[in-house]
């Protein structure tokens, strides 16, 4: 038995033969040629042809795997039509008199060269669809059929790399599994390949000398392993696992579509937690109801500079359009405490976590939270986008946090750039907006409770302390009373409360809360189906 490891892109466990996937790598031969114009028309066709068949590739994908994801072919097509892109190829042929499999391929050379030697890790992202694009032209050129599975029975993909058009192609029912020697968690491939919910793995330490082309293996995705002809004992243990996985998927699955209602009638929002744009494709999978905490402070993090606001505008944007008119929540930057970014450069602190964080950053640098306000606004404009304070702690704040809005506000109309409706609530986090809860109602649309900040501050336990991780009780009476009260005293003044810390996916308290009235739970996506089982499974007036 042999045992590989790669990156976890989706959970689940495949069982069947490799098969490895080798691109037809045909070399590129240079030839001089007489007639450049019927070269270049040669080219033309060629490019015609493919922009038909990624028409195509996007019909297909848009009906598999939702607009979001087909997106990318739009993309390959916008590629295939830039200016740039047709005069370089153009031109070398005229100029260098060669033909045109050559031409296409030092332009996809060049262009990928370009895109890779950019800062902007979306635009390095790109390097692989412009070399996409233009293998799509060479073997048209070449006179290439499409890239298919050859194969009879379901099997792993193993490549070393693949391409989002080579993996929208395969027949998905001939297809168990991906694993990726190369490709990034957040490369399209990925993505696709969590929105086909199959288990997938990239990353994967295989060399080319591994050699397991038709050998039996299991992927274990969860776990992010690849096991080759694995021996009695492992291959009874991941059937027993594929067993009780397959079981609850198909449980889960038959709630999809359905409402989050209790017996008696009562309803409840279940939200996703997401920290990125790329984890859309889990919460459209698990059938969530909105957004309901996109921590945005990932954008800061993943840099090493200030996201600009064109950035964050493309990021909220995409998240708005997927969404498509369902509510999406986004939370300003929560930068402090256990999220450090060098280039804030804040002093150092004795206590961090009581120190200037989220909020009291914006509020003392208010050019930055501008930024972000501005880029949040303009994307309301593509779909529902809601605003949320973080570690709010007066009436105060909340108030110097609508001037702000305002003085964004009046720049935009100035332009005459357009935004939406947008909601604004604040996350309660604290014991103090839990005291003035009745206040901050009248200031706001809604309340989010953060029970992973709520604990520490209540139980003065840090919640980073792994020591302390017996004390740390967020079943604490006093965490459950807070919540209660912030509860009421939303409904009293006619605003919705809900949960995002962590204690919302918490099972053995779903009824409590249902109990108590809260109106919605924001959860990692994968904990929305478990929820609405339990839900629909209550009788709160029962409970009662
Ligand atoms: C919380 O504090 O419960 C919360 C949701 O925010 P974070 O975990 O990002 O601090
Ligand atoms: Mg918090």
């Amino acid at each position: 038995m042999q045992i590989f490891e790669g990156k976890s892109v989706f959970g689940g466990i495949a069982i069947g033969k490799i098969h490895v996937y080798k691109k037809d790598e045909k070399q590129v031969k240079r030839r001089k040629i007489e007639d450049e114009e019927a070269e270049v028309s040669r080219y033309q066709s060629a490019r015609d042809e493919a922009m038909s068949q990624l028409q195509e590739l996007y019909d297909k994908a848009l009906r598999e795997i939702g607009e979001a994801n087909a997106a990318i072919f739009e993309v390959h097509q916008m590629m295939l039509e830039d200016d740039d892109y047709n005069e370089s190829v153009e031109n070398i042929i005229r100029t260098e008199h060669v033909n045109a499999e050559y031409a296409v391929a030092a332009t996809g050379d060049n262009f990928a060269g370009m895109f890779a030697a950019m800062d902007d890790d979306y635009m390095r992202g790109r390097a692989a669809d412009v070399k996409d694009i233009s293998e799509r032209v060479i073997g048209i050129l070449n006179g290439a059929s499409e890239a298919a599975v050859a194969a009879d029975e379901p099997v792993i993909i193993v490549a070393d790399d693949l391409a989002p058009s080579e993996t929208v192609q395969m027949d998905k029912s001939k297809v168990l599994s991906f694993v990726t020697v190369h490709g990034s968690l957040n490369s399209h491939t990925a993505i696709l390949a969590r929105t086909m919910s199959i288990p997938a793995l990239v990353g994967t330490n295989l060399t080319p000398d591994s050699d397991v082309d038709g050998k039996y293996a299991v992927v274990d995705g969860a776990a992010g392993k690849l096991y080759v002809e694995p021996d009695e004992e492992t291959m009874k243990e991941l059937q027993q696992k594929q067993r009780e996985f397959l079981e609850q998927k198909e449980l889960l699955e038959t709630l999809k579509g359905k409402e989050n209602v209790t017996l008696d009638g009562q309803k409840m929002l279940l939200y996703a937690n997401i920290g990125n744009s790329k984890d859309l494709a889990t919460v459209i999978q698990n059938d969530a109801g909105g957004i309901g905490l996109f921590r945005s402070e990932f954008i800061y993090l993943e840099r090493d500079h200030f996201p600009t606001e064109e950035e964050q505008f493309q990021i909220y944007k995409q998240v708005a359009q997927t969404l498509a008119g369902k509510r999406v929540i986004i939370r300003t930057l929560d930068i402090g405490a256990d999220k450090q970014c060098d280039y804030f450069e804040m002093e150092k602190e004795e206590n961090p976590a009581m120190g200037c964080r989220a909020i009291r950053i914006c509020l003392t640098r208010p050019e930055i939270f501008k930024t972000q306000l501005r880029a949040l606004f303009r994307a309301s404009a593509f779909g529902k986008i809601a605003i949320m304070y973080p570690m709010i702690t007066s009436v105060e704040e909340v108030r110097r946090i609508k001037e702000i809005v305002a003085e964004v506000k009046a720049e935009l109309d100035a332009q005459g750039t357009p935004y939406g409706e947008v909601e604004q609530g604040i996350m309660i986090e604290t014991p103090a907006a839990v005291m003035i809860s009745d206040l901050l109602a009248e200031e706001v649309d809604f309340f989010s409770i953060g029970t992973n900040d709520l604990t520490q501050y209540t139980l003065a336990i840090d919640r980073q302390n792994t020591k302390l991780d017996e004390f740390y009780d967020p079943h604490h009476p006093a965490v459950l009373r807070m919540i209660r009260m912030v509860v009421e005293n939303a409904h009293k003044k006619g605003i919705w409360a809900g949960i995002c810390g962590e204690l919302g996916a918490d099972m053995e308290l779903t009824q409590e809360f249902l109990k108590m009235g809260v109106d919605e739970l924001s959860v990692s996506p994968g904990r929305i189906l478990p929820l609405r089982k339990i839900i629909r499974e209550t009788n709160v007036a029962e409970l009662k």
